[in-house]
């Protein structure tokens, strides 16, 4: 009985990649599975495959599904925006939280003055507005 090499033994997405034999325990192929080859490539381009290796390896199971998942938003963001990555999606968040922040503090400024305006009887508004106007000195034109 031959197996063919067509379904079952199919090489993770990173051994697809790099062209290499999927080993029974290959460190990559719990958390870059075939479907998912762009997965692996933007990774592999932005931190390259070995060190995504070495890192994985030193890492305690349990973290390694956790430290893919951040590697592949990383990667993602830097493939995106070469210069800032990720750091520019985080500082355009913290701008948006800083404008609505300002938003929530004039919102709850007006709240405070319109209960001070409600609860006070003795504001009124006299607005006897005299009108003053400066006496106008003839000019006598000489002559
Ligand atoms: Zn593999």
């Amino acid at each position: 009985m031959t197996e063919n090499m067509t379904s079952t033994s199919s090489p993770c997405a990173a051994c697809k990649l790099l062209r290499r034999r999927c080993a029974k325990g290959c460190v990559f192929a719990p958390y870059f599975p075939a479907d998912q080859p762009l997965k692996f490539a933007s990774v592999h381009k932005v931190f390259g495959a070995s060190n995504v290796n070495k890192l994985l390896q030193e890492l305690p199971e349990h973290q390694r599904g956790d430290a893919v998942s951040s590697m592949v938003y990383e990667a993602n963001a830097r493939v995106r925006d070469p210069v800032y990555g990720c750091v520019g999606a985080i500082s355009s968040l913290q701008q948006k939280v800083a404008e609505l922040q300002a938003q929530l503090a004039i919102a709850q400024a007006e709240i405070v003055c319109l209960r001070m305006y409600q609860g006070s009887d003795l504001i009124t508004f006299n607005t006897k507005m005299t009108s003053f106007s400066p006496p106008v000195a003839p000019s006598s034109p000489s002559r």
